[in-house]
């Protein structure tokens, strides 16, 4: 039984127009914690017919939301983020309540959803149009940026709070207004940020959350006419599908999609530093994030040394219920989870590879996996071209600089990539040679608020955060006035 200071964030229906809604709902869906099995609570199984309810009231929110001035707006998204600091604690339990990560990341990641409706409260104040000289002297060019209008997003359950606010954030600064549709495994983070928009003061209509049939609610998103734009953050496969159906009413899409992140060591890397790196860049969220290293691309000479030393850290770490101690590797999310590690370290072991840490279920039991590490893994193998998702670090080994960008950019993939090097000239080459859209260099943690997030390939489509994450939400008008 979960028990918040504030029961009130803990809500079991939906958010739409305003209101608490869906208890009448003939289905509910059941929600479990990962850590223990245990049944946290229920949710309305809603479809197409209560999200064209939502949209509609998100379509006869939007004149009221986007005529009010960028300050109005602003003081509004603040005061929303401020209420997430200060519920920090609640946010954080009930997260990893659903969600199985550690409390610290939990209350990282609560600071982390806060800050994108903190910055875009001050971008709000930045959306400035343009004043072209003309091209004929009796004509007056102006640019306008206007918000695109009605947004749908659709968003995963490993960062339950932060990939809502990351959109919801922007969107909203720029006068549009939104209907969220969370992962089934982590609704109540997103209906208790709704919670906390209304405490805010968010107007009826303006964010809606509504839970349920994925397919449902993702193919009213995309086929009414109204939505203007969708903004998804999932699978690649599920991104694909959801861009075929946007093509029917040519909507905007954003779409922050899957990954294949190398982390390459050159023999010229600081190793302890790389170490620290990796384990950021691989464990967190128990290796359930769109950034987390997949391929760990070492070169010869420092091959052996860093195996040594990453397993070493790696066995250190302590697994377990997230809301109990120090636990720094939670659950995966669930059983398909587990089966893909455990896929992925089969496959790998049959081609040569060898454990040198870890490779199997937890004693813990349930979706617990061991943190592990295999070395000698070949290029052809599933490792090299899926993303694993799990605590899973295969170790490729590579001769020279060409040989390691050549594997960095050998998939469909283009989202994070990390090198570790001190070598200036080669931290240069390889930054502009490799293809993805974020690389951390030296560096094991790229995410932050200030700087554009998102992929290129078939990682995605658009930017989030930063300066460059409210344009998504924008149209660009011009307008010719002639007759001067
Ligand atoms: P993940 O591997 O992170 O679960 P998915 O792409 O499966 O990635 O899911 C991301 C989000 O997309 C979730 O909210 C999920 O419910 C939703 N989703 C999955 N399938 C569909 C679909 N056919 N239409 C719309 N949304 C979907």
């Amino acid at each position: 039984m979960l028990v918040l200071k504030d029961s009130n964030l803990f809500q079991q229906l939906c958010f739409i127009n305003g209101a608490w809604t869906g208890a009448d709902s003939r289905e509910t869906i059941d929600v479990t914690n990962p850590a223990t099995g245990e049944k946290l609570g229920t949710i309305p199984k809603m479809g197409g017919a209560e999200t064209r309810r939502a949209i509609e009231a998100a379509n006869a929110a939007l004149p009221k939301w986007r005529a009010k001035t960028a300050q109005e707006r602003s003081v509004i998204l603040r005061r929303w983020s401020e209420l997430l600091l200060e519920h920090q604690e609640d946010l954080a339990v009930l997260m990893t309540a659903e969600q199985g990560k550690p409390l610290a990341e939990s209350r990282g990641e609560t600071v982390y959803a806060a800050s994108f409706l903190e910055w875009f409260a001050e971008e709000a104040k930045r959306i400035y149009g343009d004043v072209i000289p003309p091209h004929q002297s009796d004509k007056r060019i102006v640019v306008l940026k206007e918000p695109i209008g009605v947004c749908a997003a659709i968003t995963p359950w490993n960062f339950p709070s932060a990939m809502i606010t990351r959109k919801a954030g922007p969107a909203l600064a720029a006068g549009c207004t939104m209907v969220v549709k969370p992962a089934t495994a982590t609704p109540y983070s997103a209906l208790a940020l709704a919670e906390l928009a209304r405490r805010a003061g968010v107007p009826d209509g303006v964010f809606s959350v509504v839970t349920g049939s994925a397919a449902g609610i993702g193919g009213e998103m995309t086929a009414n006419p109204i939505v203007r734009k969708l903004t998804f953050t999932g699978s690649t496969e599920i991104g694909k599908k959801l861009m075929a159906e946007c093509a029917g009413t040519v909507k905007k899409v954003s779409m922050e999609l899957g990954g294949n992140a190398p982390f390459i060591v050159f023999d010229d890397a600081d190793i302890d530093a790389a170490i620290e790196g990796a384990l950021i860049s691989k464990y967190r969220n128990t290796g359930q994030t769109c950034v987390c290293t997949n391929r760990f691309l070492v070169q010869d000479g420092v091959y052996d040394r860093f195996a040594e030393k990453l397993a070493q850290a790696v066995a250190n770490m302590k697994v377990g219920d997230g809301l109990k101690g120090e636990t720094q590797q939670g659950p995966l999310i669930d059983m398909k989870a587990v089966e893909k590690v455990e896929e992925h370290i089969q496959d790998a072991l049959a081609g040569g590879a060898r454990v040198v840490t870890g490779g199997k279920r937890h004693m813990l039991g349930g979706t617990f996996f061991e943190p592990t590490v295999l070395a000698d893994v070949k290029p052809g193998m599933l490792v090299a071209k899926e993303e694993t998702f799990g605590p899973l670090a295969p170790l490729f080994r590579f001769k020279t600089e060409q040989e390691a960008i050549q594997m960095a950019n050998d998939t469909e993939f283009g989202l994070a990539a990390y090198f570790y090097s001190q070598d200036v000239s080669r931290v240069w080459r390889v930054a502009e040679a490799i293809e993805y859209g974020i690389v951390g260099i030296n560096t094991g943690l790229i995410s932050t608020t200030v700087a554009p997030f998102g992929g290129v390939k078939e990682s995605g489509i658009g930017r989030e955060g930063s300066k460059y994450g409210i344009e998504d939400f924008l149209e660009v008008k011009y307008l010719c006035i002639g007759g001067v």
